[in-house]
């Protein structure tokens, strides 16, 4: 049923219940007060008739007044006969007395008063007969009017309790609905009375969730097909790749990375990748290197298949613009073994092959500058001068030979992992002083200045100090071929807090920011460079460095020189 429908019926049977009760009280009020009425007019009035009579009775006949009032009461009394018997017994009276009048005795007296009496008692029980018929009015008025009023008050109680409850219950059915369709819960479904107000509201929700329902049904299949073809995609990749949520939960991962791992892929995925590299070594320091991503990566070396392979993890941080919002937000990360064993083993060849061929040409080249000295030697024959400057340029380019040998060789003995340290107390001066010594030739020939910065307290270092001195000595002999003659060259030490620095600053061409990084790698040389070399002293630099837990970098703008400073942790 309708609310409206509902609200009127209701309202309607409480207004019909009161308008009930108005008329019931007000027709048994009116019925008892006209038997009241009636009492008093039929049946007082005749009782102080009598009353008057009796009164005056025994004077009649002595006295006119007497007589006067009894004839007038007399008179009423015979106008007003209400009662059965009452007109015979006022009839009686009145020809009674007459017969008093005539003969005034004793016997007519009495008569004449029985007669009184006689309407009295008829009043009497007139009255009392009609005061038990009042009272059962009264009686019955006021169970009717309780019965009528109970009934008023069931209905408006009723209403009271009833309605809300019938207005609050579909809309608190159909929050209930919404809320388990925002829960996704799309079988939910409601069920109102068709003809109330709710029937059409609960035909379209039922429509609505039908249709999410179906289009549920229809995504979700849409997903896992797609999660299939991914997963099809990755476990066709070649290379080992896992995915990881941002919690680090593993969420795909190809059968070759479940291979080198030696792990199964029921065990792993939408596992915590921190909890299961507690028990896989190779795991813990994919998920480290993930987590500490400034931590330098070296190849990770793994038996796999009764072979030694070498993979380069590759991390891939995933991020993607959430619907409805603008900015890229990281959902996880990609791992991605890129298996370089076959580049490795060429390395390994090659740098064999370097270490070969440095070590041995270094006794063919030592054995020409003997040869050489020999021949500068006066006493073997003087040299004319085209011979002297030709001797001078197999020298020079000798000794060239003989230092891309020496940098070859220590590139191998730093990639075969046959660099060994032999650290000692240093002074930083000591460092400073042997690397002006070594290129004093080198800067006399271009002309440069040679600055020393030192302070007068500075910590002593605890370094491989034939390493440090070399270092030192490749970034002056570099700040000299990279300046213009005569300049300006500075090196120096200084010390902040507990980080010792050295450092060679040149007022040269200085080098583009885009190559900072890059002048470190091995062989690499900024395009367009003239001065001969061959792009491996600041790596081996850097490697010797970096052996000593220090750091080397550069400051440098092109046109204004450059800064390559050293720093070591004296603490
Ligand atoms: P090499 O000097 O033998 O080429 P390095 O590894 O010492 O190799 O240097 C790599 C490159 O960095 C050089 O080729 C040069 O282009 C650049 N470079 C190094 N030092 C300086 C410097 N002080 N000023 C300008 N460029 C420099």
């Amino acid at each position: 049923m309708k609310i409206k429908t509902k609200l009127t019926y209701g309202i309607g049977i409480l207004f019909a219940m009161i308008v009930l009760l108005g008329a019931l009280s007000l027709g048994y009020i009116n019925k008892l007060n006209n038997e009241t009425q009636k009492i008093y007019t039929n049946n007082n009035y005749s009782l102080n008739y009598c009353r008057n009579m009796l009164l005056v009775l025994d004077n009649v006949h002595t006295s006119k007044s007497a007589f006067q009032v009894f004839m007038s009461n007399l008179q009423k009394q015979q106008k007003n006969l209400t009662e059965v018997n009452e007109k015979e017994t006022t009839d009686r009276l009145t020809f009674h007395f007459e017969e008093l009048k005539n003969k005034m005795n004793e016997q007519n007296l009495q008569k004449v008063r029985s007669d009184i009496y006689a309407i009295m008692n008829l009043n009497m029980a007139s009255i009392y007969h009609k005061s038990e018929l009042a009272k059962q009015t009264a009686n019955n008025a006021l169970l009717w009017i309780y019965m009528t009023f109970s009934t008023c008050v069931f209905f408006a109680l009723a209403i009271l309790f009833r309605f809300p409850h019938s207005i609050i219950k579909p809309i608190k059915e159909l929050t209930g609905g919404i809320m388990e369709i925002a829960n996704h819960n799309y079988d939910k479904r409601l069920n109102f009375e068709p003809t109330s107000e709710f029937g059409e509201v609960s035909t379209s929700f039922n429509k609505m969730a039908e249709r999410l329902n179906e289009y549920r049904a229809s995504t979700l299949s849409d997903i896992i097909a797609n999660k299939k073809y991914i997963e099809a995609i990755v476990n066709s990749i070649t290379e080992p790749i896992i995915g990881l949520n941002n919690e680090k939960e593993i969420l795909f991962i190809n059968d070759e990375a479940l291979n080198i791992l030696n792990l199964k892929r029921e065990n792993v995925i939408k596992k915590s990748a921190s909890e299961l590299s507690l028990k896989n070594d190779l795991l813990r320091r994919l998920v480290r290197e993930l987590v500490n991503p400034g931590e330098k990566k070296e190849p990770l070396k793994i038996y796999a298949d009764n072979k030694e392979s070498y993979f380069q993890a590759n991390y891939i941080p995933i991020k993607i613009v959430e619907t409805g919002e603008t900015e890229l937000h990281s959902i996880g990360d990609v791992i991605l073994l890129k298996n370089i064993t076959e580049f490795k083993e060429l390395d390994t060849a090659k740098t064999t092959f370097l270490s070969t061929i440095s070590h041995e040409l270094k006794t063919p080249i030592s054995a020409i500058m003997m040869s050489l000295q020999l021949l500068e030697d006066k006493r073997v024959g003087q040299l004319n001068e085209e011979q002297e400057s030709l001797s001078q340029s197999i020298k020079d380019n000798s000794e060239r030979l003989l230092n891309i040998t020496g940098e070859l060789l220590k590139v191998t003995q730093v990639e075969t992992g046959k660099l060994q340290l032999m650290p000692k107390i240093t002074k930083p001066i000591e460092l400073i002083d042997y690397a002006i010594k070594a290129t004093r030739m080198l800067a006399e020939k271009f002309g440069c200045h040679i600055e020393v910065e030192y302070p007068e307290k500075i910590s002593k270092l605890f370094v491989d100090s034939e390493k440090i001195a070399w270092v030192l000595t490749n970034l002056l002999s570099n700040a000299i071929h990279y300046s213009k003659e005569n300049s300006r060259i500075i090196i120096g030490a200084k010390q902040i807090d507990d980080v010792v620095e050295l450092y060679v600053q040149d007022f040269g061409k200085g080098i583009d920011p885009r190559y900072h990084q890059s002048i470190f790698d091995r062989y690499f040389r900024v395009p367009g460079t003239k001065v001969q070399g061959s792009g491996l002293g600041l790596s081996i630099s850097k490697d010797f460095i970096e052996a000593h837990d220090g750091t080397l970098t550069v400051e440098s703008e092109v046109g204004k020189g450059s800064k390559f400073v050293i720093r070591f942790n004296v603490r």
